[in-house]
């Protein structure tokens, strides 16, 4: 699934060296863009970080030494342009420019909120790690192995007083944020032996690369010892948010219509729907994959069945890679003849297998290119899963059978995810396409699974039906998870019977599922809490327009906006 990152941490420390794309014209902007234009001029300087992974030309290299100094520095920039941005008369700017200034303005809101109060930089030790600045730079494609290693020197250069202040900075630890750290710092490590010290270094490079990793292996050590004084005094921070914390970080990162509790109501119903969707198509399969066994009396056991039958219908695994290839032609075909969303034919997806460095736990994901690299092409990764240990590699085919593998497709690449990325970069709004909200991105991906197969994807096959509820009991378990974890005091065994049970998952998957959703916040409710409003919202305009309802305008018009909140997609689209 695609990630949007928000990053706040910042402080320079490698300086344009090339000219920069553009993102205003040279020429004839007006106030409000010129107002933008020197915004962003300064926000890179002060978040190099965001710079490289907008994949800006002048921060290629980026890190954040998180002093204490430079906290303060980021608290006064963004309060001035808050106050810069509220002050700006709203009189003489387009619809669009308008919706630009409430981005900005809520950028700023949010920046805020997480330095002056969230404040993970006092309790996640996993804030502190030089594995996704070295990364960055070594995923880079078009750099050579000597290029490379001239931008790590900026990295690595500032790598022991990155450290250094990273720990001063940690107050109260969560021991889960303490040892996702510790794993994550050790996983820099091991990327370091793998992949620099195999290259060819000079001695200078050698030592500095010698320095940085002594700092990785004493800032571990320093959580070590952090660790047993914690466990020994039982202080850990919880890392449960407060009801009224994940209220406000659920407004700031999702930016949704409806509140938390509202989302989490609306994902209930929609869970139990979906199960009684799910034993009615069961039922009518039953006879066919168990001709001769009487069905369970527990409905949900039936269910789970069914659904093991179908999943050992599946690809094998070395040819995993060229069933998602042979797919995505059927997708194209299928959208362009019920006219659905027009696609840019001279931007061909391209799919690769997932180079192994970037290979983690997700099956396929999309890589593309930033606003800043708008021409690069766009890689759909799918992992082959022959490199996986025999019972695990059985494991991931079932789950990804000849069913699934559809619906994944649909949501990463067409019409999900990839057409939604190619709509996203025609947008002229250099805010939109940097601010991107993840909400509406997750949302778009998962409204177009229910779309295809509402329009017919499939000839309405109730296998097909069945594996994408599954798939969306995962959207709503989600949800649900998320908000009973900080809201209800879930329990990780009440956890493991929302997934297992009643979503029909495995224990790893959903032990999986438990660690991540203690680690992150909100950001699991964003699958579905996107999708609600987006099909709400379509459901709503359908009613209202009646026969002259246009499906394919609907959905051009609302990418059109580029990756606004859904919130801001909707205001434009009814006024
Ligand atoms: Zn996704």
């Amino acid at each position: 699934m695609k990630k949007i990152l928000i990053l706040i941490a910042s402080f320079i420390i490698f300086s344009c060296q090339t000219a920069p794309v553009a993102l205003f014209p040279a020429k004839g902007l007006t106030e409000f863009q010129q107002l933008q234009k020197t915004f962003f001029d300064e926000y890179w300087e002060i978040n190099p970080g965001h710079a490289m992974h907008a994949g800006h030309p002048g921060y290629q290299a980026a890190l954040v030494v998180p002093s204490e100094d430079n906290l303060k520095q980021q608290v006064a920039f963004y309060k001035k342009y808050q106050k810069t941005f509220s002050d700006v008369k709203t009189t003489h700017l387009s619809k669009d420019e308008q919706a630009d200034l409430d981005i900005l303005t809520k950028v700023m809101d949010r920046a805020l909120w997480y330095l002056e109060v969230f404040q993970s930089h006092h309790w996640d030790p996993s804030n502190y790690n030089i594995g996704y600045a070295l990364g960055k730079v070594w995923e880079n494609r078009e750099k050579s192995t000597t290029e490379k290693i001239r931008l790590l020197n900026h990295i690595l250069q500032l790598a022991p007083a990155y450290y250094e202040a990273g720990f001063k900075n940690i107050k109260t630890p969560t021991k889960e944020h303490l040892d996702l750290a510790i794993k994550q710092n050790q996983g820099t490590l091991d990327f370091i032996e793998k992949y620099i010290l195999s290259q060819n270094l000079d001695q200078k490079f050698s030592d500095l690369l010698k320095e940085s990793q002594t700092s990785i292996k004493n800032y571990i050590v320093n959580l070590e010892g952090l660790k047993e004084s914690h466990t020994r005094k039982k202080s850990f921070k919880s890392f449960r948010l407060s009801p009224k914390i994940y209220d406000q970080k659920f407004r700031h990162d999702l930016e949704t219509i409806n509140s938390a509790k509202t989302i989490y109501k609306k994902a209930i119903k929609d869970r139990d729907l979906t199960h009684r969707k799910m034993i009615k198509i069961s039922n009518e399969l039953w006879s066919k994959y168990y001709p001769k066994d009487k069905p369970p009396k527990d409905n949900l056991e039936m269910v789970q069945k069914v659904l093991y039958k179908i999943s050992l219908q599946h690809s094998a695994a070395e040819s995993f890679v060229s069933a998602v290839r042979e797919q995505i032609p059927q997708l194209i075909n299928f959208v362009e003849e019920k006219n659905l969303l027009s696609l840019d034919k001279s931007k061909p997806l391209k799919i690769r297998e997932t180079p192994e460095y970037m290979r983690g736990v997700a099956a396929a994901s999309i890589d593309s290119p930033g606003p800043f690299e708008k021409n690069r092409e766009t890689f759909y990764n799918v992992t082959p899963p022959a490199s996986l240990s025999a019972e695990r590699q059985q494991s991931f085919l079932r789950e990804y059978n000849n069913y699934m593998l559809q619906i994944l497709n649909i949501h990463e690449a067409i019409p999900g995810h990839y057409a939604q990325l190619i709509y996203g970069n025609k947008s002229t709004s250099p805010v939109k396409s940097i601010f991107g909200n993840g909400t509406m991105v997750e949302g778009w991906a998962v409204y177009t699974e229910r779309m295809m197969l509402e329009e017919g994807y499939g000839n309405h096959s109730p296998e097909l039906w069945l594996t994408y509820y599954k798939w969306f009991l995962r959207v709503t378990s989600n949800a649900i998870l998320d908000y009973s974890i900080h809201n209800l005091n879930m329990t990780k065994a009440q956890a493991m019977d929302l997934l297992v049970r009643q979503a029909f998952q495995e224990t790893t998957e959903a032990e999986e599922k438990w660690n991540r959703a203690t680690l992150t916040q909100v950001q699991l409710n964003s699958y579905y809490a996107g999708f609600e409003e987006i099909y709400g919202f379509r459901e709503k305009l359908k009613k209202q327009q009646g026969p002259k309802f246009n499906l394919k305008k609907f959905h051009e018009q609302f990418l059109s906006y580029g990756n606004s909140p859904i919130k801001t997609i909707i205001h434009l689209m009814e006024n």
